[in-house]
């Protein structure tokens, strides 16, 4: 096995990666900005380095740092967690260039799903159903008149190299039509410095319904069930919960098969994810691939008793996979709360400060990835998400009522939180009937207005 990895992100996930090492006998490298010298990660792994000051493109982002880091440390491996580097294909090159393992895919691979457009032609291809639209990216805005004319408005402009929700535009009709694409183009430009847009049908109050993968270098594909990731609010996830409310076994085998047929397709290896989209006839379609661990993975850990990080670490080593898809069974129900250092009652802004008061809940079935304690500062440069709550119980039900009181018991003094948004979402009749769809949080907040 390694003997030393560097993981090239900070926050909860950092603290994750570093707990895996441990389990697995790995020293753990951590690398931190100026700002983040008190964080967790820096100090809990075995060794820490600083790369560079508070803004990401002199840190977290600065792919030379990064990779001097690990070679002056002697890490063998690079985590790159999800967000920053993560889908990153010119670094996984100079990973693999520099004698470092890159723990995920081959950046040919994320080099051919990164490209959110170039991915569903490639899904198109492989017979996976895909969200109409235009075939890969729209060439001139007469070729994406004749597009949407063809979908039916309303349709989305979207940002081929797009991520955590941004760069998503509704247009509504023809003559606004050409002013999104070139709003879309600006954003998209300043945002990931990529100006490639594509054309996708609106879909009219569908699921978010994801399928976990993981494959290693042998060619073993599985899937580990799904996740439902419908409660969104401008179109990122805010609560997740596995398995989905609506998806049957026959359908979960379905999207199981069509998602390890999309990673064959690419030859891909490491844990990934495979979006569709789910409407009312239950129809799916692909909607893009993220390559890498995801927010959300520890639902499906729970549910299926597998450790993602681990495995994700031995495949990147060289190992086989330890189960077959014969073995993934899922067991109870899993639900996931995000806790955001925000202010709910003013549009969400991020609420940075010093956390004076910090506690958390706990008992059966309870398990916090978090990266803040008692003292710390929240600073601004980063993602407001401080802390992931997760619980599972052996039925849907159980597990929303232990939500429900683990969030009563967390508390969080210092800065604002969405702990209460949170509980209150968790006592909707909407979402304990399990029948709520992607536009219902946004139609919720609309009607208390
Ligand atoms: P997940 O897909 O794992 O549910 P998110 O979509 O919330 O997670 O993204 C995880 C993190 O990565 C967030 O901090 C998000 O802002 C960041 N992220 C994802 N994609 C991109 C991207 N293309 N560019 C910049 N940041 C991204
Ligand atoms: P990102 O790369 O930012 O994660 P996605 O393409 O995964 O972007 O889309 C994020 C969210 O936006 C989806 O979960 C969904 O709620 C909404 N969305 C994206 N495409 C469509 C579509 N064609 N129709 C309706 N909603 C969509
Ligand atoms: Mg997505």
């Amino acid at each position: 096995m390694f003997k030393k990895i560097l993981i090239a992100n900070r926050g909860e996930i950092a603290v994750r990666i570093i707990r895996a090492c441990r389990e697995l006998g790995i020293r753990s490298v951590a690398v931190y900005s100026t700002a983040d010298r008190k964080s967790l990660h820096a100090q809990i792994a075995d060794e820490a380095v600083c790369i560079g000051p508070p803004a990401t493109k002199d840190s977290y982002l600065n792919i030379s740092a990064v990779i001097q880091a690990a070679l002056n440390t002697g890490a063998e491996a690079i985590h790159p967690g999800f967000g920053f580097l993560s889908e990153n294909a010119d670094f996984a090159r100079l990973c693999e260039k520099s004698g470092i393992v890159f723990i995920g895919p081959s950046y040919k691979s994320i080099e051919m799903l990164g490209d959110k457009a170039a991915a569903k032609e490639t899904m198109a291809d492989a017979g996976v159903p895909v969200i109409p639209g235009s075939k890969g990216a729209v060439k001139s805005i007469d070729e994406a008149k004749e597009i949407a004319r063809r979908c039916g408005y309303p349709v989305l402009v979207k940002a081929s190299a797009g991520g955590g929700g941004r760069g998503i535009r509704r247009v509504d009709s023809e003559n606004e039509l050409e002013a999104q694409i070139i709003m879309a183009q600006q954003e998209a430009k300043n945002f990931f410095g990529d100006d490639t847009v594509y054309i996708e049908k609106f879909l009219v109050n569908p699921h978010h319904v994801e399928i976990q993968i993981m494959a290693d270098k042998q060619g073993n594909v599985i899937y580990l069930g799904e996740r439902d990731c419908s409660m969104q609010r401008r179109n990122q996830k805010i609560l997740e919960e596995c398995p989905s409310p609506i998806v049957s076994p026959e359908l979960r085998k379905r999207m199981g098969e069509a998602a390890v047929t999309s990673a064959r397709q690419c030859g891909y290896y490491n844990a990934g994810t495979i979006e569709f989209l789910v409407d009312e006839n239950r129809d799916f379609y692909f909607m893009e691939m993220n390559t890498r661990i995801q927010v959300e993975h520890p639902i499906t850990e729970e549910v299926t008793g597998f450790d993602l990080v681990k495995a994700q670490i031995e495949v990147a080593y060289g190992k086989p996979l330890s189960v077959k898809q014969e073995d993934i069974q899922l067991r109870g129900h899993a639900i996931e709360c995000r806790i955001n250092a925000e202010n709910p009652s003013q549009n969400f802004r991020p609420s940075p400060g010093t956390i004076d008061a910090l506690y958390v809940p706990g008992g059966p079935g309870i398990r916090i990835d978090g990266a803040v304690y008692q003292g710390y500062t929240i600073t601004p440069y980063y993602d407001s998400m401080i802390s992931k709550l997760i619980v599972h119980a052996s039925d849907r039900n159980e597990a929303i009522m232990k939500m429900r009181w683990a969030l009563s018991e967390f508390i969080v003094s210092g800065v604002d939180t969405n702990i209460d948004f949170q509980l209150e979402i968790i006592k909707r009749p909407e979402f304990i009937s399990g029948n709520y769809d992607n536009g219902f949080l946004t139609r919720y907040m609309e009607s208390k207005k």
